[in-house]
This record gives structure tokens, sequence and C-alpha cells, in this order.
């Protein structure tokens, strides 16, 4: 029997369960649509140009084709399906809303055409109808959403890339250069390509390092920004270059000289899993705060403060550094992606759609589900938030979580002469420590757009009037 492979977030050869249940059957066709109602942002879709170029070179050299196509999915897989003469398409669960929709359109029209579609765990841990609470509801709290996946997650035995695919051949197909996916002028994306190896043979090096460098102190490390302590598996993990599967099987596996650091990552793969679910349960988790008072929340209408917060030249060191790493490799690290969230929907009172909005443009791990959970749980309406009222105060993170400033200087260099103790709150140090570093503010670094303190008052004041939780 001939199947069709269909991937979406799911760009790999092992650990598909996919792809082993096609070629069980037989020949098989792989498959990937670029589907414009996706709406990814430019740094996924740089992300995606490469990643399918090292798909394609992995099929190829296992006798395969990696078919590309572009435009109405609900058109495209039926219509390739039937002219391969395939009996199943199959593909990995999805639980993006616009793809779920995709889905369930598409499964009508192959049934229309007497074509089975099978879909397999492959993305995430459940399906999120699985997970229910002891009296059969929906979890909204992480903590005893964890435990159960905890309990009940086990990880599927590895599948190895297959050796060969059997094909079809003369299946017709979109060249990749064709999709201009990459930026032309002006580029933006040589910090990207410094910083990643997208496919899957960079995932499985940065999975390896990390077990080997990050693992046994990545409780210790996690928060420290000026250091590589995390695993940067973020947009390998979102795109599918590597099995949530695999990644939780060989940390497992490792054994490390304390739990902890081992205990605290699988807690963190956890996160993403009630991201997914939150957004399953929640299809305007994007757009609609979980907490329905935040509706009337008067949020500032403030391009000029939200264009600083973008470029980075907010004037708060942290903040910049953050913004500018985002803007420089596509990615930043969780605890500088909190602060910055945070300034700009309470210092900055401004809605945490832009910024979310923002990250989804310039993240190549942009997540429909992480980062629409992420900004709500940050702006203190979504599902388990951080209080509204608890404001992170960006200098005293700084000081906190980038001591040694090793972060701030590696972004925002004409600050990087400083001494430790100026380096977060310039305004606060004296001219001459300034002039000894280079620093004038206002000239060659910006003053602050905000005074820390009445943008703290404000928000409090804002936040008194939208009223309890209903
Ligand atoms: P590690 O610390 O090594 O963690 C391992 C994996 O666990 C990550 O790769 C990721 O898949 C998952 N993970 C870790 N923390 C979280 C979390 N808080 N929520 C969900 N999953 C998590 N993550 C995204 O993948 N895509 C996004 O679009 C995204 N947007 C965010 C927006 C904001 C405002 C905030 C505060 C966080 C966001 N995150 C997002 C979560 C988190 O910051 C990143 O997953 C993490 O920084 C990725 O780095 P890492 O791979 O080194 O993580």
């Amino acid at each position: 029997a001939r199947s069709l492979v269909w991937l979406r977030n799911d760009l790999r050869l092992a650990d598909n369960p996919a792809l082993a249940a096609a070629l069980d059957a037989g020949a098989v066709v792989l498959v990937f649509v670029l589907d414009p109602a996706a709406q990814w942002g430019g740094a996924a879709l740089w992300w995606l140009h490469r990643s399918l170029a090292a798909l394609g070179q992995d099929c190829a050299a296992r006798g395969a084709k990696l078919v590309l196509r572009r435009g109405d999915s609900v058109a495209i897989i039926p219509e390739l399906a039937a002219s391969i003469g395939a009996t199943t398409v199959h593909a990995g669960r999805a639980h993006e809303p616009w793809l779920r929709q995709v889905d369930r359109d598409v499964a009508a029209a192959l049934k229309a055409r007497g074509i089975g579609f099978e879909r397999h765990r492959s993305a995430l841990m459940f399906g999120a109808e699985q997970i229910r609470t002891k009296s059969d509801g929906v979890y909204g709290v992480y903590t005893p959403f964890s435990r159960a996946c905890f309990e009940a997650f086990a990880p599927r035995a590895a599948i190895a890339a297959p050796k060969r695919i059997p094909g079809i051949a003369d299946v017709a197909s979109d060249a990749l250069e064709d999709w201009h996916l990459l930026p032309r002028a002006p580029d933006w994306a040589g910090g990207l390509r410094d910083t990643w190896q997208p496919g899957e043979a960079g995932a499985q090096e940065r999975l390896a390092h990390f077990l080997r460098d990050g693992l046994d102190d990545y409780d210790r490390r996690r928060n420290l920004p000026g250091e590589t302590g995390t695993s940067m598996l973020s947009p390998h993990l979102h795109w599918g270059e590597i099995a949530i599967d695999a990644v939780w099987r060989a940390a497992d596996a490792v054994v490390t000289k304390r739990p902890d650091g081992k205990h605290t990552f699988l807690k963190e793969l956890i996160w993403r899993e009630f991201a997914a679910y939150l957004l399953w349960h929640n299809e305007t988790l994007d757009e609609v705060p979980m907490k329905d008072q935040f509706a009337a929340m008067p949020w500032r209408d403030a391009p000029d403060d939200l264009r600083a917060w973008q470029r980075g030249v907010t004037g708060i060191p942290i903040v910049d550094a953050g913004m500018r790493q985002l803007w420089r490799t596509g990615w930043m690290h969780n605890r500088v992606r909190m602060i910055t969230a945070s300034f700009l929907v309470k210092h900055l009172l401004i809605p945490w759609q832009a910024g979310e909005a923002w990250f989804w443009d310039c993240l190549v791990d942009a997540d429909a589900a992480s980062n629409a959970a992420s900004w709500q749980w940050v702006a203190g309406c979504g599902a388990d938030a951080a209080p509204y009222f608890r404001i992170f105060n960006p200098v005293l993170q700084g000081e906190k979580f980038d001591p040694d400033g090793a972060y701030v200087r590696r972004f925002v260099p004409e600050l990087a002469r400083l001494p430790d103790r100026a380096l977060h709150a310039p305004w606060d140090a004296p001219e001459a420590v300034l002039r000894s570093a280079g620093v004038t503010l206002g000239k060659t670094y910006p003053r602050p757009v905000i005074d820390l303190k009445a943008g703290r008052e404000r928000a409090l004041a804002a936040f008194k009037t939208i009223g309890k939780s209903a």
C-alpha cells in the first residue's frame, strides 16, 4: 500500500511515529505544505527554510524526495494523496487552533475520497483530552497538572530513522528557494546563522551537549542569562526536529550527581505540555485574557514606548539586552523573557498582545501555545498566573541574575566599561563614573523611558480599576 506522510511540527525522520506507521505499510511520499493560514513570523520562516533544507537532504540520502507544496492544505493534501494512489495519510496530531481546523476539513475531504487519515501522538506527551482531574475536569493549575504528567508519562521506545525510504517516483515539488523564506535586503539573519543549526542533526547535537554539560546544574544555572545554563532546545522542539519522547528519555537516563537538575528540567518540559494543553482548551489564548476582568484594563496606546522596547533602547539595561538578544539571535533567555515582558505590560502599561505579536515575529521558537500562555502568565491574566501586582524591578532582577554583568555587556556594548555596581542602573551612577566609562546618558545610551517607581505606581493604579476575578 502507498501512504502520504504529511509533516507539520515534526520535521524529523527518527522517533517519528507517523513515518514509521507509513513505512510499515509500504511506499511513502513525504510532504510539507507551506500554508498561509499558519501566519508564521519572520524568524520562524528563516528557521523553516533551513529545517526543510536539512530534512530534504536527509530524505535524499535515503532515496526519497521531500515534496514541498505551497497553498491551502485542505485542497493540496487530498489531491496529492489521491494522485499517488495513497490509501492513508499519516500525520502528527496538532494542537494549534488553525491546524486543528485544517485537520477537520482535510479529514472530511479524505473521507469523501475513501482515503484514511491517521494521526499519531508526536509533538506532545499526551493528547490534551487525556489529562483530566480526578473529578474529570480540566486542570487550570500547573503543579497538579505536572504531577499527573509525571505519573502517567511513559516515553515511547526509540524509533530509529529509517535507512531507506521506499518512495514513489515523479511527484512534483516546489523548489524551496522559490518560496523566498529567507530575508534578502536587509539581511537580518546573520546572528541567527551564527547561533543555530536547524534540523535533526543540530537538535541532536544540542541535546548531547546539554546532557553532558548542563543537566547536572540546570536548577542552579537556568536563571543566569550570562551563562549557557539551559538546553536551547526550544526551536528544535517547536519544529519537532527532535521528539519530546527522545528528550525525556535521554535526560531521564542520565545518571546525575544530584537529582535536582534533572527533575527541574523535566518539569520545564511539562510547562511546554501545559501551555499546549491550555491552548487546546482555550483556542483564543493569544488574544483573549483567561481572567476576563483584564479585558477592562486601561492599557496605554503608546507607539513610541513600544518601539523603544522592540528596539532595545528603553534605557533599562537588562531590558535592552534581552530585546537585542531577541533581535540578533531569534531567541531570548527565559528569565529575561519574563523581565522584558513584565516591563512592557506593567511599567509601560502596554497590552500584552502587542508584546506577544513582537515575540511571534522575532522568535525562532515562536509557539502559539507557549508564547500566548507565557504572556498571559506574565501579564497576570493567565491560568495560574503571577499576580499582576507583583511587579519585577528590572534593576534588582539584573543585579540578582546578571551579577557580573556578562549578559548586559554582551548585548549592550556601549555600557560595557561601566563598573558592575553602575551597570544595571546607570542613571543613578555619579557623573564621573559614567564619564570614565565613556557613557553619556541621552547620547551614547538612552535615559530610561520611564521612571521605574512612577511606572510601578501607574500599573498598580490601573490594576485597581479592574476589580476582582469573576
Ligand atoms: P530549557 O530551560 O532548556 O527548557 C527545556 C524546554 O522546556 C524548552 O526548550 C521548552 O520547550 C520547554 N520550556 C521551558 N520553559 C518553558 C515555559 N516557561 N513555557 C513553556 N515551555 C517551556 N517558549 C517557546 O518554546 N516558544 C515561545 O514562543 C515562548 N514564548 C515565551 C514568551 C514569554 C513572555 C516567556 C516568559 C516565555 C516564553 N517561552 C516560550 C518559554 C521559555 O522562555 C522558553 O521555552 C525557553 O526560554 C527556551 O529555552 P531553552 O530551550 O534553553 O529552555
